[in-house]
């Protein structure tokens, strides 16, 4: 599934997550854009989660959208600031990011 932003259609700012009234001029009407790549602007690795044993690292980023809001992407492996990712919803509805590799030889 494709990760949607939101651009106001009266003044253009694009948000994530959605929001009923857009705060720059507070108009109501919204189009969907396809946020599908950005870039980390920061990563982190949770090791513990609290009342979760043993449940292994999840690797977390901030991401900079193409569309350009800001959104936090679970990874499969760790992410270093400058990545470029593809961006995709999974099945669980949680924002994933897709570093380079060989089965994403498309991210540059
Ligand atoms: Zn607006």
């Amino acid at each position: 599934m494709t990760l949607d932003v939101f651009r106001c259609t009266a003044c253009g700012t694009t948000l994530f997550p959605a929001r009923y009234r857009c705060p720059a001029c507070g108009g109501a009407q919204w189009a969907t854009l396809a946020a599908t790549r950005g870039k980390v602007v920061a990563a982190t690795t949770v090791t513990h989660r609290v009342g979760v044993a043993g449940a292994g690292e999840v690797y977390l980023a901030s991401v900079e959208t193409d569309a350009g809001p800001m959104v936090i992407a679970r990874l499969d492996s760790a992410a270093r600031e400058g990545d470029t990712v593809l961006l995709d919803i999974d099945d669980e509805h949680r924002i994933v990011a897709r570093t380079r590799s060989a089965s994403n030889p498309q991210v540059r």
